[in-house]
């Protein structure tokens, strides 16, 4: 089903670790405009850019949060978390340019470097407007401050 005119529904709710595990990760009614946000934010960075973006990962549920370890107040759960690259751009350049026009963003994450991936998260309260990197220390995650 199409959200937007570059991005579906099946697109959002695709999930690997999903697929690997045999788990469903199908996003439920009442959570479907929210992802409806997330794909028109999506609109808006592909229009900048104007390249294909490739999302890993928006919505995922309960079991999928939790088989890849995700925080259970993670923005993934409620689909108002993306985690995407942009075709042929570097990683920390969408992080910068998404924290300086995406209005209202909670979260833009580095995630990785630019072996990694961007997490864009979105909200329905007040935007906390988080700039942050994310880095493996031995198993642990890590964020510091600013990209
Ligand atoms: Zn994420």
């Amino acid at each position: 089903m199409k959200l937007t005119e570059h991005f579906t529904r099946e697109e959002m709710e695709r999930s690997s670790t999903a697929i690997r595990l045999g788990i469903g990760n199908t996003c439920p009614p009442e959570l479907v405009p929210n992802m409806l946000i997330c794909a028109t934010v999506l609109e808006t960075i592909r229009a900048h850019y104007n390249k294909p973006i490739h999302v890993t990962s928006n919505y995922r549920s309960p079991a999928v949060n939790k088989a890849v370890g995700g925080s259970p107040t993670s923005a993934h759960s409620a689909a108002l978390g993306i985690d995407f690259e942009v075709d042929g751009e570097s990683n920390l350049a969408v992080c910068k340019w998404c924290a300086a026009n995406i209005p209202d963003y909670d979260q833009v994450i580095y995630e990785f470097g630019e072996a990694g991936w961007i997490h864009l998260g979105l909200t329905n309260g007040t935007p906390r407007k988080q700039k942050l990197s994310a880095v493996k220390q031995g198993k642990k995650t890590v964020y510091t401050n600013g990209f």
